[in-house]
This record gives C-alpha cells, structure tokens and sequence, in this order.
C-alpha cells in the first residue's frame, strides 16, 4: 500500500518536472509569445464569445464571424442574451454551425447575466470547479470549451487538455492520455493561471508550426531530444540512410548515383 502510495507520488513528480522543462523550452523556443497578442483582444467576453464560436472552425472563421457581433455592437452579455436565435445565426454564419452555435451562445450569455456579468463573475468566489460543472451543464459548451473560458476569461487555474495537447503528450510519452489526464498534470506542474495561459497557447503554436499532426517537423522542434516518437523515427532510419537525410530538411534525399 505505501510502496504503491509512493510510486504513484513519484511518477507525479517526475511529470511535473517533465512538463515544466516543457513550458521553459517552449516559452525560450517561441520568446515572442505574448497571450494578448496571440487572443487579439483582452475583453473577456470577447474571449469568451470566442471560445464558443471556434468550436470545430479555424480561428479564421471564428474571428470573421466575432467581427461581425463587434460591428452591430453586441458583444455584451445582456445584448446578445436579448437577441434573437435568428438574428445571431445571421451574423455568426461565417464559423459556422450556427444553429448549435447561436443556442450555446444565448444560454452562455443568459448564465453570465445571471452571474451579475463579466464583473460579478471575476469576482466571485465560487470554486473553479463548481464554475466548471455549471458551464459544462450548459448546453453546447463541453469540457475544452469551459476550460478554455474559465482559463482565459475568468484568470482561473484550468486548461484544456485539447487535441494539440494530447498528441504533443501522446508523442512525447508514447502513452495516451486521456483529457482529464493531461488537464491534471499540467495543473500540477503549473499552478499559475498566468502560466497555464502561455503553456496553452505555445503548445497550440507548437502543434502548428511544428507538431504537425501528419508530418511532425522534428528536426526544428525544441522538444526533440526528450521525445519518444522522433527517438522511434530516428531509430528505424538505416545507417546509410541516415548520410543520406538531405540538410535541414528533415527528409530522405534520393540516394545519388556515380
Ligand atoms: S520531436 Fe517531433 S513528434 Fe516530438 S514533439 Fe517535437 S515535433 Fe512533435
């Protein structure tokens, strides 16, 4: 029992070591990392509202269709609650899914006003916990979401163990974790909702410029020397082949004929 109590201690501590070298390599890899920068905005609810409206669209989209609620003045929770299904669905066609989309945003608009705002949110004292239950019992708003909302909108001390963090965790490890896992061990390592921001939005960037899900650019990635799947890729290149890695690209080269 207390040799199992302390393993399980240890494994904890070694991921809380591992993930924190993560966000250090990550944060000197992208040094220009700003989470303003990178959202766009610092209105809350403008986040928040944003949150809902990237769900399965780009950022692209998303932003097109935040846009156009920020040109007929509604984002404010007591406006968009007022609005009409239709009416919104006019304007956030752009994202996309604006059926789903527009009710999720009705119900989270109603809740905020019911929370007495963005001000009587940011203020409560309620439980980060207890906040995330009642949004994810909403209706069109699922874990990553709430998550998402709570960290960047609310300041509190969550994260979304989303795709882009799975499969960085997944790659690095060579295990599968779960949502909750990986949520769970990066709360660990980082109980700083400020840095729980930054470590988000690096692994968001990473995922993109270098994690990609098809071809992983390994070679430029910082994490490289502590990752199981380049570890794996290298290993199955032949020795010849490994001459044969054509300079700072990362890809075989033909092999050349004299
Ligand atoms: S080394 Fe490759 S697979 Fe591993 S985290 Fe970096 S890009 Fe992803």
């Amino acid at each position: 029992m207390s040799s199992r109590y302390n393993k399980e201690k240890q494994m904890s501590r070694v991921k809380k070591i591992v993930w924190q070298n993560i966000f250090q390599q990550l944060q000197k890899h992208f040094a220009d990392f700003c989470v303003k920068q990178w959202w766009g905005t610092s209105d809350p609810f403008e986040r928040m509202v944003g949150s809902v409206l990237v769900q399965n669209t780009t950022w692209t989209n998303a932003d097109r269709a935040l846009q156009a609620l920020v040109a007929h003045d509604l984002l404010s929770p007591e406006k968009l609650a007022s609005q009409s299904q239709e009416t919104l669905m006019a304007h956030i066609r752009p994202a996309g899914f604006q059926i789903a989309k527009s009710k999720a945003l009705l119900t989270l608009a109603s809740w905020v006003v019911a929370k007495r705002g963005m001000a009587g949110l940011q203020a409560s004292a309620e439980a980060t916990e207890r906040l995330r239950s009642e949004l994810i019992g909403l209706k069109g708003i699922g874990p990553e979401t709430a998550d998402t909302i709570l960290l960047y909108t609310l300041n509190r001390p969550t994260i979304a163990g989303d795709a882009y963090t799975r499969r960085l965790a997944e790659r690095l490890t060579g295990k599968k974790p779960s949502y909750e896992q990986v949520r769970r061990d990066m709360m660990e390592a980082l109980p700083e909702a400020d840095d729980l921001q930054s470590l988000h939005g690096l692994i968001i960037e990473l995922g993109k410029a270098v994690c990609q899900k098809r071809r992983p650019q390994c070679h430029t990635c910082p994490l490289q020397t502590q990752c199981t799947y380049a570890a794996q890729e290298t290993a199955i290149i032949r020795p010849q082949e490994k001459y044969d890695l054509a300079p700072g690209s990362g890809r075989f080269a033909p092999p050349e004929h004299s």
